[in-house]
């Protein structure tokens, strides 16, 4: 199974009020250092034979705002990394950018240097929006952003939105989701607005200074956002990812399918022989430890079999394509309808107890269908209706 490559880049010129990602504002000065702990870190995992059996097929630059790094920078830890592990020829080198940190010259570069997939944070194209979620740039730069990628050479763009900002009307969002389409990326993410615990924006929302978009808002403007993006051409392939035909993200794939992926990085995760682990949340430890020769993990678990089914099953009903039924027997060693039966049961309104119909439902000879979930051509998978209560539907299985 191809492996998944990620380098965290934590600094980013200001924090946006709704973000909790491991990032640093106004610290650009340790981008040098940090440069050198991430191919430093690289040059401990070459050593692993593990590693060494591994083949990665996609490698992956997020943050952050790893387009903060100059195109040497960017250059370095690539051939860096290319030197010491081994990739697949058609590898998928992802950046991701924010909109008024790239020009053409630079992002030319960032070609040169190898990059193939360039990801755009434009959020919004309502100034007012941009204001909200405290980003750094306005409407303009982030489309001056999309187009320098397209003049850089670059034809696998994608862009992030977010939705269910509060008060936004669904004529406000057909709005953003328009422009978008207009600008023609290859690849669209559109993530609901999310308050996570100690942000910024979660405390402003505790303070009452705005009310959140109801939940029957939120899902009037998800079923929105699938209807205009598919009559673009743009397929959903997982709830919050939408691509033209060909360009859905390996990388991101990779995390969804259960495959080996290594995290290099302050706070980066990594997820190798059912091991997952991850490194310390802290730039300055991170570049000191590395330097010193010590270790940079700050936690690990070994995944318990009842941890890893359900994570797989998660995964795999937020995709379209659902959870593969013989894939995962394959990695836990019972069938998924066995070890959820119950579940199943109450969410089909019917028995499982018939162990022929669940061979035959693993290996694709019959279908049975609810109205949230199908049981189809060997893979479990929501319905429309199923994918807009996603959360609720995996609850079941926990
Ligand atoms: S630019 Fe992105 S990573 Fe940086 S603070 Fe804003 S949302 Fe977080």
């Amino acid at each position: 199974m191809g492996a998944a490559l990620y380098i965290h880049i934590p600094f980013c010129t200001k924090r946006c009020g709704y973000c909790d990602f491991y990032t640093v504002a106004g610290q650009e000065n340790a981008i040098p250092a940090y440069v050198q702990a991430v191919q430093d870190e690289l040059a401990r995992y070459a050593a692993d034979p593990y590693i060494q059996s591994l083949t990665f097929e996609t490698l992956y630059f997020g943050g952050g705002t790893p387009s903060l790094l100059s195109p040497a920078q960017l250059g370095a830890i690539i051939e860096r990394a290319q030197a010491l592990l081994h990739f697949a020829q058609n590898t998928e080198l992802t950046v991701e950018a924010n909109p008024g940190t790239v020009d053409v010259a630079k992002l030319s570069a960032y070609r040169e240097a190898g990059v193939n997939r360039i990801s755009i944070g434009i959020q919004s194209f309502c100034e007012s929006e941009l204001h909200f979620l405290e980003r750094n740039h306005t409407v303009d730069v982030g489309v001056q952003g999309v187009e320098d990628a397209r003049k850089a050479g670059f034809e696998n763009i994608s862009i992030d939105l977010i939705f269910a900002l509060p008060g936004q009307t669904p004529a406000r969002w057909q709005e953003n989701l328009r422009r978008a389409v207009e600008l023609q990326p290859q690849h669209i993410s559109a993530y609901n607005l999310t308050y996570e615990p100690g942000t910024p924006l979660t405390t402003r929302l505790q303070q009452q200074r705005f009310r959140k978009l109801s939940e029957a808002g939120e899902r009037a403007l998800q079923v929105l956002t699938i209807e205009i993006l598919q009559q673009h051409d743009y397929g959903q392939y997982e709830i919050s990812n939408f691509a033209k035909s060909g360009f859905a993200s390996h990388h991101n794939q990779k995390y969804w399918d259960g495959s080996p992926y290594l995290g290099i990085g302050a706070a980066a995760h990594s997820f190798l022989q059912n091991r997952r682990f991850w490194n310390v949340s802290n730039y300055t430890h991170y570049i000191r430890h590395m330097a010193q020769g010590d270790s940079v993990v700050a936690g690990e678990e070994q995944l318990q079999p009842d941890v890893r089914s359900f994570e797989l099953l998660y995964l795999g009903l937020r995709q379209r394509k659902g959870v593969d039924l013989s894939a995962f027997e394959r990695e836990v060693g019972v069938s998924l309808i066995e070890k959820y039966a119950a579940p199943l049961s109450r969410l089909f309104d019917r028995s499982f107890d018939d162990s022929r119909l669940n061979r035959a439902l693993t290996e694709g000879c019959e279908k049975i269908q609810s109205l949230l979930l199908t049981i189809e051509g060997g893979f479990l998978k929501l319905t429309d209706e199923g994918l807009l209560v996603c959360d609720a539907i995996c609850a079941e299985f926990a």
